[in-house]
């Protein structure tokens, strides 16, 4: 196992560093002999059902070191009422909230800070848009480590509790994301801990990944023809990519999967670029969107994400906060699933790209549902009416009855 460069190529033993000293460039784990790896179906069938069935492919030398909450083997929900909605005909969610703090970034934290204990880190820590905080936390806490939250202000307070609970620090920086990710790394250059998402990165990414092998073993060993992903940073988009790309490389599976991305309207830096043809990222400055989980501003991997969606030949689009509401109130209602608006934002992608004809209806095509909507219980009072309060008498039942013509 070690680094390698995504623009040079250049190759590093497995440091901690995650930028290319020599052309600063992101920095990628591979492994040695990918090729040639023992990742067979049939053993790993008969494993535990976290991310960590996958160990050949997730870059840690001693399992002692796997710190697990039972994160990942999620459902792949088949959608009927949705799909029907949508005239499609293979629709596949994959309700990634079944995770110990009820989002994604469980896998990604999982594999961290497993990283961070073989580094012999002495603490932990991220730059969170909400959801990594309590997903950091919680793995920080079994780990026995302690957790330096950085995040901006206008983050969730629910999200705060929660990651609060395993006994974090957080530092609320008055700013944007981006400012308080920089903040991060000034900390993490100066001590010695490991940001999940900033000095420890390339590790990071490869819990994602791990979303990709799934989807693959639940379809019984082969690729979907169409992956849609929320991105913010667009790392999760890329580590999707990867994932895809080493179980070619394995044989595992043959067809080319169109991956695409969504962010919403309110800051979408790199459906932007899509969209004008640009290969570079214009930064946004004013952030406005209810998908507070999405709200990255100068996304870090944007640039690689933008290319990851021309070679795969997906496609990018931006969805406004009342599409993604919609999407909320569709997955709840029509399948049973409450996801937080940054979740959703797949599903208003997907009816966009239905209607501006940018699918085939019979394309086979997954939608990852990134978070729970428990984290964002706020957010249901725009589409749900109002409880009734009555007294606990039989005739003001009959008058609630009535108005519902129960009667
Ligand atoms: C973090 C996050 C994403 C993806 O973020 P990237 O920075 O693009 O990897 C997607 N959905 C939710 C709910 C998230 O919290
Ligand atoms: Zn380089």
């Amino acid at each position: 196992m070690g680094l390698k460069c995504r623009d040079c190529s250049k190759e590093y033993p497995p440091i901690i560093q995650y930028i290319c000293p020599n052309c600063f460039g992101a920095l990628d784990v591979i492994y040695k002999d990918l090729d040639k790896i023992d990742f067979n179906p049939e053993k790993i069938s008969r494993r535990g059902k976290d991310l960590w069935r996958y160990i050949e492919l997730l870059p840690i030398e001693d399992p002692a070191n796997i710190i697990s909450l039972g994160a990942g083997f999620t459902s792949l929900l088949k959608s009927s009422k949705l799909s029907n909605s949508l005239n499609l005909k293979k629709l596949y969610l994959k309700e990634d909230i079944t995770n110990p703090t009820h989002s994604f970034k469980d896998r990604a934290a999982s594999v961290a800070i497993s990283k961070a204990l073989e580094f012999k880190l002495n603490a932990v820590g991220c730059a969170s848009t909400g959801n990594l905080a309590a997903a950091t936390a919680a793995h920080a806490s079994r780990a026995g480590l302690p957790c330096y939250i950085f995040a901006p202000v206008g983050v969730e307070r629910e999200k705060l509790s929660h990651a609060l609970s395993y006994g974090a620090r957080i530092v609320l920086v008055e700013g944007t994301y981006d400012e308080a990710n920089w903040i991060a790394s000034r900390f993490a250059e100066e001590h010695n801990v490991g940001i999940v998402n900033v000095n420890i990165r390339p590790y990071y990414v490869e819990g994602s990944k791990t979303l990709a092998f799934e989807i693959c073993e639940q379809l019984g060993w082969r690729s979907p023809d169409h992956i849609i992903i929320p991105m913010a940073s667009g790392a999760l988009l890329n580590a999707i990519d990867k994932g895809l790309n080493e179980l070619k490389t394995l044989g595992l599976i043959d067809g080319d999967v169109r991956i695409s991305g969504v962010q919403p309207e309110g800051c979408s830096p790199i459906v932007s670029a899509y969209r004008e043809g640009r290969e570079y990222i214009k930064p946004v400055r004013d952030i406005n969107t209810i998908a507070v989980s999405l709200a990255i501003g100068n996304p870090g991997d944007g640039v690689y994400a933008l290319r990851t969606i021309h070679r795969t030949r997906g496609t990018a689009v931006s969805v406004t906060d009342q599409e993604i509401l919609g999407a909320v109130r569709d997955l709840a209602r029509l399948e049973g699933l409450f996801i937080e608006p940054g979740g959703a934002v797949t599903i208003a992608g997907l009816r966009k790209m239905v209607e501006e004809r940018l699918i085939e209806k019979d394309e086979e095509i997954v939608c990852l549902l990134t978070g729970s909507g428990l984290k964002t219980p706020h957010i249901i009072q725009h589409y749900v009416p109002q409880p009734f309060i009555i007294k606990p008498s039989i005739g003001e039942l009959k008058k609630m009855l009535e108005v519902e013509k129960l009667a």
